[in-house]
């Protein structure tokens, strides 16, 4: 990099680092002193414009308004209007108003002399203040090494402006002296006690700045130009970091919305499975359901199957007795019973149902009987048409009058029905029940009869079984 003076030297690495790390280091406060040549005058801080102080001024032989406006940073009308004088009335001596709009620092801090503040104006930028004071843009920065950024300096922002010598300005750390700053930036120790008015090292302490008379800050814009490049750079890696993050949150949000097509994929084929095994389970539950249907029929057909054969059993066991009766009866037609038992059958409860009789046929075949069944279904039980005719067994009458055996009545029990036939008359109601002896007639000789006689018939299930099995 050029030099913009003979002078001019370059600053060390070294340096640059230190000014940077400064500059990151101190806030970019400017702190206000004001030094002329025959006395420094330390003000107190003002914090606000209610609070602005003044510094009282004597005039000193040879002071002139303008240059104690200079040295302060003020308007030579505010002087003017805050001591309440005209321009012409200024005499040595006298003591003058320097209104103060500035916040100081309550430690004392010195600026160079030559040095002062320029408050940065709306609009302005380093080169239109350099071109301003006459100042190249590095002689500018120079005075101003801890400005951070080229490129944010805004409204009230403070810059150093070297008025006499140029050369980098410096604030003194713990430890440093003009001594050692010197020597650390190689300018001959004479020419910095001359630059800043410095008479012995101690006239200038920590915290006061130092101008080094012929150092340029090309390191500094060197760097200023690097940050800006860099922060030019950072801003478009961080604009693709962002754009990536960006990428990558889309992907993420695209892979979850597969991962949760894929799950309710799976759910549904889950609910699917789970419905078709119900189904299963139900036609399983229902074929059972048949199954067990067929096997009660089957048991069922069985078991009526058992009690026909029994019956059928029964019925030829009737038959052979039936037809050893009608053996019996065609040599015997006639029984007398003038007595009968009066106690009932202790199996059956049947009484007989008449008092006086002549047994005159009995159940079963009986070939001579023409122009009939040959097989008798009961027992005929001749007497005198009136006989009163009783219950053998209780029950309920189920017919009384007119049927297949003249005037007769039924009385049932169950599945057993009792049949009293050819009555000359009833003395019952259907529907009406009857206990064992209750009178339910008389002896006639109604429907199909050669002569007054009971016919007296036991059917169970509707087929007619042998009455001798059941009375007494
Ligand atoms: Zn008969």
């Amino acid at each position: 990099m050029k030099s913009f003076s003979k002078n001019a030297r370059r600053i060390t690495a070294a340096a640059i680092a230190l000014l940077l790390q400064q500059a990151v280091a101190t806030p970019l406060v400017f702190p206000y002193n004001f030094r002329t040549a025959t006395k420094t005058i330390s003000v107190k801080s003002v914090e606000s414009t209610v609070e602005r102080g003044s510094a009282i001024v004597r005039i000193q032989p040879g002071d002139s308004l303008t240059q104690i406006a200079a040295d302060y940073g003020v308007r030579v009308k505010s002087i003017m209007w805050a001591t309440g004088i005209k321009k012409d009335q200024l005499k040595p001596g006298m003591l003058v108003r320097v209104p103060l709009v500035a916040v100081v620092e309550n430690n004392i801090t010195k600026l160079p002399p030559g040095v002062f503040v320029h408050e940065v104006e709306s609009g302005e930028t380093l080169s239109t203040i350099a071109r301003r004071y006459g100042l190249s843009i590095i002689e500018l920065i120079s005075a101003n090494p801890y400005t951070s950024s080229l490129d944010r300096m805004k409204e009230g922002d403070r810059l150093f402006i070297p008025s006499a010598q140029r050369g980098l300005i410096v604030k003194i750390k713990p430890g440093q002296d003009l001594v050692s700053l010197a020597e650390f930036y190689g300018v001959d120790v004479g020419q910095v006690a001359k630059a800043n008015n410095a008479t012995l090292p101690s006239d200038l302490s920590e915290g006061d700045y130092v101008l080094l008379p012929g150092v340029m800050a090309e390191g500094t814009l060197e760097a200023l130009n690097t940050r800006r490049q860099n922060e030019i750079e950072n801003r478009k890696k961080r604009e693709l970091l962002e754009r990536y993050q960006r990428y990558l949150v889309f992907v993420k949000r695209k892979k979850q919305q597969q991962y949760e097509r894929y799950l309710a994929f799976l759910e549904e084929k889950k609910e699917r499975k789970a419905r078709e095994a119900e189904l299963a389970k139900q036609q399983a539950i229902e074929e059972a359901r048949q199954q067990a249907i067929a096997r009660e029929q089957a048991r069922k057909a069985e078991a009526r199957a058992a009690v026909l054969a029994k019956q059928r059993q029964q019925q030829q066991a009737a038959l052979a007795q039936q037809a050893r009766a009608a053996r019996r009866s065609t040599s015997k037609t006639s029984v007398v019973r003038t007595s009968f038992d009066s106690k009932p059958a202790a199996s059956t409860g049947f009484q007989w149902p008449m008092r006086s009789f002549t047994i005159t046929s009995g159940y079963g075949r009986r070939g001579f009987w023409i122009g009939s069944s040959n097989f008798h279904t009961g027992v005929d039980m001749g007497a005198p048409t009136g006989t009163p005719i009783y219950a053998a067994s209780s029950g309920r009458i189920t017919a009384s009058g007119w049927g297949s055996y003249g005037i007769n009545v039924f009385v049932s029990n169950g599945n057993m029905r009792v049949i009293y036939g050819h009555m000359s008359r009833t003395a019952v109601q259907v529907g009406q029940y009857v206990d064992r002896g209750d009178l339910l007639g008389y002896v006639g000789c109604t429907g199909i009869c050669t002569g007054p006689h009971l016919h007296f018939e036991v059917q169970i299930g509707g087929s007619h079984v042998n009455p001798y099995n059941y009375l007494p």
